[in-house]
């Protein structure tokens, strides 16, 4: 499983992320760039076509202001990272309250009241809405945007400060009132259905967010029952073996031929059985956590070689042939040895597996300019059409493997799939039934992890960073 924290719930506000906070953020920085470039735009336009009696000067200024400030925001964001949510929030919301007074001060030098773009207040006010949670900042900014639109537009009737105008004439007393009140219906409207989603919206998230807690941990306790049961039945489950082979050592001449068969039978399933229960338990191990990453550089080439003779002497016994192909230069990689030692054990298992006396398994490296990675290949029972996909599924196994090997867990590629995931890669399978299979592990080179320090990287090689 997956555990990102940038997309986690934080424990005080159900609805914020670190990374969901940073996206807003963004809208608000972005957003102003686009009002400084319509401002600057707009500003000469205004002069040119329409003759306006309004302050050119005032507004170019504050187009110079807002850059200032969005530069400010952004280095301020960028170089001093919040210690939490709350003050994160702090920080939008300065800057919400200061997008609201720069927009006040754009209004009154473009015609105060009779400029229809006052209603741009709202803008701030949604999207205030939309990042705050609760109900007191929302409505606050809603207040204050009225009050600070009223505020302007009685100084601006009372001619207490200069008046810019849209029009030749000053707006009557009747447009004003009629505009203010559309202002703030419009305005308390709009924040009240904002809010009333955004809080529908958050209860919904936070019932999410919970289930999946709760999921969680009944996947986790489904795998320590899975855990307990596995180690119950491992200890008998030796012990038969040990008798077994005690009865094959020391009395095998004694017995009957048909006997001895089935003694070596009995072996031989009990030994599979204990494979299997081992299999149970590392699963379950790595599904709660228990396993903690090994995270090592080192040469692929010779630790997938490592890890690949373990399965010699099984293969010798089964009669398979398997390859190690070298690849032709060193390929250094940072790993998680841990969890990819279980990759390759799984794989590299049920290639021998599924594949018949007699058959093949090649194991290689690859390298190309854009991703790497390794393949195991074998010429055995393959894989029906329909189940290539079911078989990353959790206890899938298809109907051929069945017949072939009657112990499995279908466990194994579920595993791999979720450990390759983990770490950014990508696990795929090619097959044709009664030909065999190949399965190809490969991670993409991204140029920002690709290298690390030039001195560290042996000469014709490459290093590699999942
Ligand atoms: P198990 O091998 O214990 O059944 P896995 O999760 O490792 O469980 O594999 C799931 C299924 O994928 C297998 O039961 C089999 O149907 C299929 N499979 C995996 N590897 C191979 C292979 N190399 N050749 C054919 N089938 C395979």
């Amino acid at each position: 499983m997956k555990f990102d924290l940038s997309t986690s719930v934080s424990a005080g506000l159900p609805f914020h992320t670190v990374a969901s906070l940073k996206e807003r953020l963004a809208w608000l920085t972005n957003l102003r760039w686009i009002a400084i470039i319509s401002l600057i735009f707009c500003v000469p336009v205004a002069d040119i076509m329409f003759q306006y009696k309004i302050g050119f000067v005032e507004i170019t200024n504050i187009a110079v202001i807002l850059i200032i400030i969005n530069i400010l925001y952004f280095f301020i964001a960028r170089y001093f990272p919040f210690k939490n949510e709350y003050q994160e929030l702090a920080f939008l919301e300065l800057q919400i309250l200061t997008d609201l007074l720069i927009i006040s001060f754009v209004i009154h030098y473009s015609g105060g009241i009779g400029n229809p773009f006052y209603f741009l207040y709202i803008v701030q006010v949604i999207l205030s809405g939309i990042i705050f949670p609760g109900k007191f900042l929302p409505y606050f900014n809603a207040i204050f945007a009225a009050i600070l639109l009223t505020i302007w537009t009685i100084l601006e009737h009372l001619v207490m400060v200069e008046r810019y105008l849209l029009r030749n004439e000053p707006a009557s007393l009747a447009i004003i009132v009629t505009s203010l009140l559309a202002f703030y219906i419009t305005n308390f409207a709009g924040i009240y259905i904002i809010n009333n989603f955004m809080s529908g919206y958050r209860s919904l998230k936070k019932i999410i967010d919970q289930k999946n807690v709760q999921l969680e941990k009944a996947i986790k306790d489904r795998s320590r029952t899975f855990r307990f049961a596995a180690h119950e039945l491992k200890s008998p489950m030796i012990a038969i073996q040990s008798t077994l082979d005690v009865v094959k050592s020391l009395f095998s001449d004694d017995l009957r031929p048909e006997v001895k068969d089935m003694v070596f039978k009995a072996e031989r399933r009990t030994s599979q059985v204990i494979d299997m229960i081992k299999e149970m338990i590392a699963v379950t191990q790595y599904n709660l956590g228990m396993e903690k990453p090994v995270i090592q550089k080192v040469d692929l080439d010779e630790w997938l070689w490592s890890n690949v003779s373990h399965h010699k002497e099984y293969a010798n016994k089964k009669n398979i042939e398997l390859i190690y192909n070298h690849p032709p230069f060193p390929v250094m990689i940072i790993i998680d040895t841990n969890g990819f030692e279980k990759v390759v054990s799984n794989l590299v298992s049920n290639a021998l597996r599924y594949t018949l006396p007699g058959g093949k398994v090649i194991i290689e490296i690859f390298v190309s300019d854009f991703s790497y990675g390794f393949l195991v290949k074998d010429n055995g029972i393959g894989i029906p059409k329909e189940d290539m996909e079911k078989i990353f599924e959790e206890f899938y196994r298809s109907k051929n493997a069945r017949e072939a090997e009657q112990i499995g867990t279908g466990l194994g590629l579920n595993l791999v799939k979720e450990i390759v995931e983990h770490y950014g890669g990508e696990i795929s399978v090619t097959s044709e039934l009664g030909k065999g299979s190949e399965f190809k592990v490969e991670f993409h080179i991204d140029e920002k992890h690709s290298y690390n320090s030039e001195s560290e990287i042996p000469e014709n090689s490459f290093s590699l960073q999942p």
